[in-house]
């Protein structure tokens, strides 16, 4: 267990610094993950601490000490790489033994260290085979137990289960939370895989282009992302970000009580909401949503969204609704906004729809994305959409209104792309 704490860590080559001022202190015993797209300086930041890389600028303290010359044999930790880089012909049990057989530990203790930890994996049976004969999931099991049997004050992980197929690397993730759980050590662990970021991390480092954009609880960063990056790489799909136009803009700006020149708007997909309107074809009042009461919020606001909408003779690109007093708006409680699009592809996932249409011009201007895109995981409104797919069939250009409850966005100046609401 050790407290691990970087200050102002760069690193160049050839002039180019590929991580810049990095800065960041685990707790003792904390889960601390690194996410970030490939190139972003995850593996250099992991190596430095782990004392494989040399040359660097900065202060790196392991329990508050200076570590910076400290040789990487000397640190107390295990790494464990995405290529699992065993001996090809020792043995499972020779190459989880290697660690204590290079420090002459005796015999016995080294056989009680390995059983414990290969049970620990589940890797008793293997013990007689050569990592040849095991499959992807295996062998990096034997990878974890080397490093285990270390008994290492802080645990390193680079991409340890990129190698992995789906599945695996989902079960293999709730074993390293339960290997972690059991054991009293810190954890670094580097992933450019969002989920498992969020799925494992105390908290979470965000970097891009070697910078540390964000470094907080998986919540936080999820609900209250520091700059639009960070908006766009958390969540599945990612955050829309669009330019409103000129009407929204204002709209927003006095609803945010705010004097920027520039905003950027950020939507999840599942805030994005599409309006009943968009799937009644008969228009008739949106008979099959049913009783007010037993109603969702999504429910509610896409039937009397739809009929406001309906009733208004602006058919303009954009509806902003600010009558807060409005009987019609009553049972929402919100100002509604909605955005115009044309419909562009349905993916039909079973327990969620996503939804990509091009947004209109004067609706606004999407942000690093070529489509807005709608997800829609709600159960019972799913349930109201099923069976009017058809209808969204882009084999005819469909338009579709998509509103959204503004308390439900973000926003982020432009220029600097930092969230000021
Ligand atoms: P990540 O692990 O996030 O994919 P890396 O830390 O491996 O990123 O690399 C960060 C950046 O540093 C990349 O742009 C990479 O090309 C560059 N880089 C890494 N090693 C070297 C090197 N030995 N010489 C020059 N550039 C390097
Ligand atoms: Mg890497």
């Amino acid at each position: 267990m050790v407290q691990v704490s970087l200050n102002k860590i760069s690193k160049k080559y050839d002039e180019n610094y590929i991580i810049k001022d990095i800065s960041l202190e685990s707790q003792d015993k904390e889960f601390i993950v690194l996410v970030g797209p490939s190139g972003s300086g995850k593996s250099t930041i992991i190596r430095i601490i782990a004392g494989l890389e040399g040359d660097f600028e900065g202060e790196l303290k392991f329990a508050g000490e200076t570590v910076n010359d400290l040789a990487a044999k000397d640190r107390n930790l295990s790494m464990v790489f995405q290529n699992y880089a065993l001996y090809p012909h020792k043995t499972v049990f020779e190459n989880i033994a290697f660690p204590l057989v290079i420090k002459s530990e005796p015999k016995a203790v080294i056989k009680e260290k390995v059983h414990k930890v290969a049970e620990k994996l589940d890797l008793m049976k293997y013990l007689e085979r050569k990592p040849g004969q095991l499959s992807g999931g295996q062998k990096q099991r034997v990878a974890v137990a080397r490093a285990l049997i270390k008994e290492p004050q802080l645990f390193l992980m680079d991409e340890p289960l990129s190698n992995l197929d789906a599945k695996l690397r989902t079960s293999t993730r709730q074993e390293i939370r339960k290997l972690y759980q059991e054991l009293n050590s810190t954890f670094i662990y580097v992933t450019h895989d969002q989920i498992e970021a969020m799925s494992l991390g105390d908290r979470i480092a965000i970097l891009h282009e070697g910078k540390i954009q964000q470094f907080d609880t998986p919540s936080k960063i999820y609900h209250e992302p520091a700059n639009t990056f960070v908006a766009s790489f958390i969540g599945s799909p990612p955050t829309n970000l669009f330019e409103p136009n000129s009407t929204l803009f204002q709209a927003l700006k006095g609803e945010f009580k705010l004097n920027q020149e520039d905003l950027i708007v950020g939507i999840r997909p599942e805030y994005l909401y599409l309006t009943a309107e968009n799937l009644d074809h008969e228009d008739n009042e949106n008979a099959e949503i049913g009783d007010d009461s037993e109603q969702s919020l999504e429910g509610r606001v896409a039937e009397r969204t739809s009929s406001r909408l309906r009733r208004t003779n602006d058919r303009s690109v954009l509806n902003v609704h600010e009558d807060h007093e409005d009987n019609e708006n009553a049972g929402i409680g919100v100002p509604v906004y909605a955005l115009e699009a044309e419909l562009v592809n349905v993916e039909n996932l079973g327990e969620e729809i996503l939804v990509y249409a091009r947004l209109n011009e004067n609706s606004g201007k999407l942000n690093g994305s070529e489509y807005l895109i709608a997800k829609i995981n709600n159960a019972e409104y799913l349930q109201f959409l099923q069976g009017k797919l058809s209808f969204l069939s882009p084999e005819s250009p469909v338009k579709l209104r998509l509103f959204f409850d503004p308390k439900a966005i973000y926003l982020f100046d432009k220029r600097s792309g930092m969230r000021i609401s």
